[in-house]
C-alpha cells in the first residue's frame, strides 16, 4: 500500500525536529569521544524524538520525494535514523566495548582504542603482528556478534520502507552508485602498476619490508612515518593552523562559534575528530595533538571540516547545514589536509628538509587509499545484496587484498562498512579536491593558500554549506563534474616530484 506524502506544514516541523535530533546526537558523541564521559547513550535522544523514526511517517517522507533535492536529503536523513533507531542498543554496546576492553600483549595491558596508535609507534614487527592478532580476536569475540545482528536487523527492516533493497534507497536519494563502481574499476586497473611500484619503495623505506611481505600490521607503521617526526612537531601545530587560516583571513583564535578541545584525557579517542553540534554557532574541534605527519595531517583536516560547518551562513536550510551532500565538507577538509605536504606551504610554515620527497610519498598514501575505497565500494555494493552476511567475510579478504596487495584483517569485514555509502563521499570529495586545487592554482597560483582573494572565495563557498552537490558546485567553478580519473592525475604529479 502506498502511503500519502506530507503536507508542507508536516515536512518542514519534520526538519526542524531532525536538526534537533542531530544536534543532541553530536552533543553526545562529542561528549563520549572527547573522554568528557564515559557512557554513549543515545536511547534518550532516540525516545525524546521517536516520532521521527516511526515506520509510517520514514515511509510518508519517502513519498514526498520527487524531484526536490532537499527532500532526498531529508529522507536520507529519515531512511538513516529509523535503521539508528533499530539499533541504538548495538551502536552503545559497542562504543562501551570500545571504551573499556583491554588487551594483555606481552604481559602489559592496553586498551582497545590504544592498541592502533600503539601498533603505529611500534617498530618490532612481530609485536606489532601480535597487537593486530589481539585487536582482531577481541573485534571477533566481543564486537561481531553485536554489529552482526545489527547488519540483519537492518537488512530485515529496509525492505519494509518501501524502498526496494539499501543500494537502490541510495540511487533513489541520487547516488550514482553504479557509475562510480565503474570509474572505480577503471581507477584500480589503470593504477595497479602505479601502486605495486611505489608502494613497495615506500615500504621498504619507512617499514623495511617490500611490498610482497608487507601486511596489515604494518600499514599503521607505513602512515606513522616516524622518520619524519623532527620535522612536525606538537609544539608547532597549532601556530602553523593558526598562521595558515590567517594568510586566508580566518582569526580562529577569535573565532566564537569554534571550541578547540586539546587536552589530554584518559578514553579520549586519539582520532582528531570535528562535531559541528550547531551550524554554524557551536562547532567543536577535538584533537589530543602529539605531532608527527599523520597527527597533522589529521588535526588540518578536521581544520577544514571545522572552517567549513563554522562560516555556513546561519540563515541558510537544515540541508545545507548538516544533511546535503557529504563530498562538500569531505573535500574542504581534503583541501586543508593536503597542504601539509604542498611543497610551498612547506617551505612556508616549516623547515621541512625534503619536501618534494614528503609530497610524493604523500600520493603514495592517496594511491593507498584510493584503491582502498574504491575495492570498499565495491565490496559494500555486494554487502548489502550478498543472501548470507558472514559469506562476505571471505570476499572482504578478497577484494580488499586484490586491491592493495595486502591481506586485510579478516574479522574487519562488519567494522570497515562506512554506513550510508560513506565511502563514495570520500572519493567524491578526493576528486572534488584535485579539481579544485587545480581551478585555485590557475586563479590565484601555485601559492593560493597565501591569498586573501583566495580565502574570501573560500568563505564564501563555505557559506552555503553544503546542500548543492559537489558536483554542482565545481561545475560552476570550472565547468565540470566530478571525475574520478582527477584523483589519478593529481597522484601522478605528485609521484614525479619524487
Ligand atoms: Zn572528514
Amino acid at each position: 500500500m502506498t502511503v500519502a506524502p506530507p503536507s508542507q506544514a508536516d515536512l518542514a516541523a519534520y526538519r526542524e525536529e531532525a536538526d534537533r535530533f542531530e544536534a543532541e546526537l553530536l552533543e553526545e558523541h562529542y561528549l563520549h569521544y572527547a573522554g568528557h564521559k564515559p557512557q554513549l547513550e543515545l536511547e534518550p535522544i532516540y525516545e525524546r524524538h521517536a516520532g521521527l523514526t516511526e515506520r509510517e511517517r520514514v515511509r510518508a517522507v519517502g513519498a514526498a520525494v520527487r524531484g526536490d533535492e532537499a527532500t532526498r536529503w531529508l529522507w536520507r536523513f529519515a531512511v538513516e535514523g529509523y535503521l539508528g533507531n533499530l539499533t541504538k542498543e548495538h551502536t552503545e554496546r559497542v562504543a562501551r566495548l570500545e571504551a573499556e576492553l583491554e588487551a594483555t600483549v606481552d604481559g602489559e595491558s592496553i586498551r582497545f582504542r590504544m592498541l592502533q596508535p600503539v601498533m603505529a609507534n611500534e617498530p618490532d614487527r612481530e609485536r606489532r603482528r601480535r597487537l593486530r592478532d589481539v585487536a582482531a580476536a577481541l573485534r571477533d569475540e566481543h564486537m561481531n556478534p553485536v554489529m552482526l545482528e545489527a547488519a540483519r536487523l537492518h537488512r530485515g527492516a529496509v525492505p519494509t520502507l518501501e524502498a526496494g533493497d539499501y543500494v537502490e534507497v541510495y540511487e533513489r536519494i541520487g547516488f550514482d552508485l553504479e557509475g562510480l563502481a565503474d570509474q572505480c574499476r577503471s581507477l584500480l586497473d589503470s593504477t595497479e602498476r602505479l601502486w605495486e611500484e611505489h608502494a613497495d619503495r615506500l615500504f621498504r623505506a619507512r617499514v623495511g619490508v617490500g611490498l610482497d611481505e608487507a601486511a596489515q600490521w604494518d600499514v599503521p607503521r607505513l602512515f606513522r612515518a616516524a622518520e619524519w617526526d623532527a620535522d612536525f612537531p606538537a609544539d608547532r601545530m597549532l601556530p602553523a593552523l593558526d598562521g595558515t587560516l590567517a594568510d586566508l583571513g580566518v582569526d580562529l583564535r577569535s573565532q566564537e562559534n569554534v571550541h578547540l578541545d586539546l587536552e589530554q584525557r584518559p578514553g579520549k579517542d586519539p582520532r582528531a575528530f570535528c562535531a559541528p553540534i550547531e551550524v554554524p554557532q557551536r562547532v567543536m574541534l577535538v584533537i589530543q595533538p602529539i605531532g608527527g605527519l599523520d597527527d597533522w595531517r589529521a588535526l588540518f583536516h578536521e581544520a577544514g571540516h571545522t572552517e567549513h560547518y563554522a562560516h555556513v551562513d546561519s540563515t541558510r536550510s537544515i540541508e545545507a547545514k548538516r544533511f546535503g551532500d557529504a563530498a562538500v565538507t569531505e573535500g574542504w577538509a581534503t583541501l586543508m589536509e593536503n597542504l601539509v605536504r604542498e611543497p610551498a606551504w612547506l617551505d612556508r610554515r616549516l623547515d621541512v628538509s625534503r619536501p618534494r620527497q614528503l609530497a610524493s610519498e604523500g600520493a603514495v598514501i592517496d594511491l593507498y587509499f584510493t584503491r582502498r575505497y574504491a575495492a570498499k565500494l565495491l565490496y559494500e555494493l555486494e554487502f548489502y545484496r550478498a543472501p548470507d552476511i558472514e559469506a562476505m567475510r571471505g570476499r572482504y579478504v578478497e577484494l580488499l587484498g586484490e586491491a592493495l596487495k595486502i591481506e586485510p584483517t579478516p574479522a574487519n569485514y562488519l567494522f570497515d562498512i562506512d554506513a550510508g555509502f560513506y565511502v563514495t563521499e570520500y572519493l567524491r570529495s578526493w576528486a572534488f579536491e584535485a579539481q579544485l586545487r587545480d581551478f585555485l592554482r590557475t586563479e590565484f597560483g601555485n601559492t593560493w593558500f597565501t591569498r586573501r582573494d583566495a580565502g574570501e572565495l573560500l568563505r564564501e563557498l563555505w557559506s552555503e554549506g553544503q546542500e548543492r552537490r559537489a558536483d554542482d558546485m565545481l561545475a560552476e567553478l570550472t565547468g565540470s563534474g566530478i571525475e574520478m580519473a582527477a584523483i589519478e592525475d593529481r597522484i601522478r604529479e605528485g609521484l614525479a616530484l619524487a
